[in-house]
């Protein structure tokens, strides 16, 4: 941001003076004030170019300058109605004046035209060499040192007995479902507050899903509703034959009460863990917790192989299955032999060379998404209306999205009003995501709330995810929080 007090001059300022000062800030631009301390005019570069070339000399002043009207934009603006103002005049800068006529603010085009986005690729300095690597050597086709390496290091990171390198987190749920056996005619219980991926691949296996609610203390699933899941389908001799935990935005969910109540049903858990590789829930790497565990490394994860995921469990003969499977379930014969369906779910040896560099970083990234949720905390922290997503005492979050909730009772301002706002300045935020029971493809679907009233329903209504990639710099997030702070400010104020 250009200091103003630096770029100030009057109409007996000289073009030479001028063009020192516009020399020294880089600023591009310069105010001219009238003697009253309103503006008169911007002056530029090309102003004092077109005063030159009508032979005014260098140490004449810059009157002949005064007396145009100029283009400026009052105190309420919009990130979007400047750039539409500055297109308009083909101009760079725009100052930003309050009722009185004074220069408060001088806005200019690049950062108005910067976007700042939800959740991007943040690449370390490895990964590079591990796909060249795997140029140099021509191991490009799937498999080879990089999987093997990336397995590994995933499963030895998280401190699972063993890992399979897949194709995407969507393929990792799949397997896990196939190799439990799901099939048509059963059910399988899911998480309702969840992205859609989660609950596919139980409809690809041509089962029935059964969604249970979140609990308002993770947003995970609530062991009250899974309960009485359980109690149903008791009743109606309906047993699951798994349940999909979602551990979502960097957080775990209540895990030990989860998997106490799946016990004593006998019922596989799979954690999906794909939004909260590096989280941990009593101290125990998040993924880790039931039979089989899932993350992805798509592109706007905590870190990314542009597309990928991974199987994790102690059991090595499920790993084993997965890879099995995931190379299109050939039997051990030279012959092209199969004795049973098969899928095309590997991950491809440069991709993990892109996952081993970015493993490097991974605690990094967390450290970065931390810092950031705790930036918006603070900057929120004066608006009662607003709650950061809380963070239960055994849950350590990476807050892989740092999202809020608006409370309806203290605030007339909803979650769209807040996207709207940012979208206005060119920052993307997101509604959080709308649970499965209400997606019409699950339409008809068994749902099993938390309480008389369902929390996923108000998580959805409420909730809005906030740009949290771990390359936002802290003047950013300030302007994501002034943004949604002047918005409050405008609202009470009306
Ligand atoms: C991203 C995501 C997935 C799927 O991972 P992909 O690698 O994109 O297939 C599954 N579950 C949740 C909760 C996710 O956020």
């Amino acid at each position: 941001m250009v200091e103003l007090q630096s770029i100030l001059v009057t109409s007996r300022t000289s073009l030479r003076q001028a063009l020192e000062i516009l020399n020294r800030t880089a600023s591009g631009v310069l105010i001219m004030r009238k003697p009253d301390g309103t503006l008169e005019r911007t002056v530029t570069d090309g102003d004092i170019r077109r005063l030159l070339l009508e032979g005014v000399s260098l140490d004449e002043s810059l009157e002949p300058l005064v007396g145009t009207a100029p283009i400026v934009i009052g105190e309420e603006y919009s990130g979007a109605a400047a750039l539409e103002l500055m297109n308009l005049h083909s101009i760079n800068h725009l100052p930003v004046v309050d009722d009185t006529g004074k220069v408060i603010e001088i806005l200019e085009r690049k950062h108005l035209d910067e976007q700042i986005l939800l959740s991007t690729p943040h690449l370390g300095s490895l990964e590079r060499e591990f796909v060249e690597e795997a140029f140099r050597t021509n191991w490009i086709a799937p498999l080879g040192p990089n999987v093997d390496a990336f397995e590994t290091a995933v499963a030895d990171y998280v401190g699972a007995g063993c890992a399979a390198a897949l194709s995407s987190g969507t393929a990792a749920i799949h397997l896990a479902l196939h190799i439990l056996g799901v099939r048509h005619g059963d059910t399988v219980f899911c998480s309702s507050f969840t992205f859609v991926a989660s609950a596919n691949p139980v409809l690809y296996q041509g089962a029935t899903p059964v969604f249970i609610d979140s609990e308002s203390e993770s947003w995970n699933m609530s062991p009250q509703a899974l309960q009485r899941a359980f109690d149903h389908a008791v009743a109606t001799g309906t047993m699951p034959r798994a349940v999909i935990v979602v551990n979502l935005y960097g957080q775990s969910a209540d895990m030990d009460t989860l998997l106490a109540i799946c016990r004593r049903y006998d019922v596989p858990v799979i954690e999906d863990a794909a939004e909260s590789l590096g989280a941990r829930y009593k101290g125990k790497p998040s993924g880790t917790h039931g039979i089989m565990g899932v993350y992805s490394f798509n592109g706007n994860k905590i870190i990314t192989t542009s597309g990928g995921g991974m199987l994790i469990s102690d059991d090595r003969e499920l790993i084993e299955k997965a890879r099995f499977l995931s190379t299109q379930a050939r039997d051990p014969a030279h012959h092209y032999q199969h004795s049973e369906v098969g899928f095309n779910y590997r991950m491809s040896n440069i991709l993990a060379g892109v996952g081993r560099g970015q493993l490097e970083v991974l605690a990094e990234r967390v450290a970065s998404r931390r810092a950031i949720f705790q930036q918006y905390c603070q900057g929120f922290a004066h608006i009662e209306a607003i709650r950061p997503m809380p963070e239960p005492a055994w849950s350590f979050s990476t807050h892989w999205l740092s999202v809020i909730t608006l409370d309806p009772c203290l605030t007339g301002i909803r979650a769209s009003d807040v996207i709207r706002a940012l979208a206005d300045e060119n920052i993307e935020a997101r509604p959080t995501w709308k649970p499965m029971h209400l997606q019409p493809l699950f339409a008809g679907s068994a749902y099993f709330p938390h309480a008389d009233v369902s929390v996923s329903d108000r998580l959805f209504e409420q909730g809005v995810c906030l740009p949290s990639g771990s390359n936002m710099n802290a003047q950013q997030v300030n302007k994501v929080i002034n943004v949604i702070d002047q918005l409050f400010n405008r609202v009470d104020a009306a």
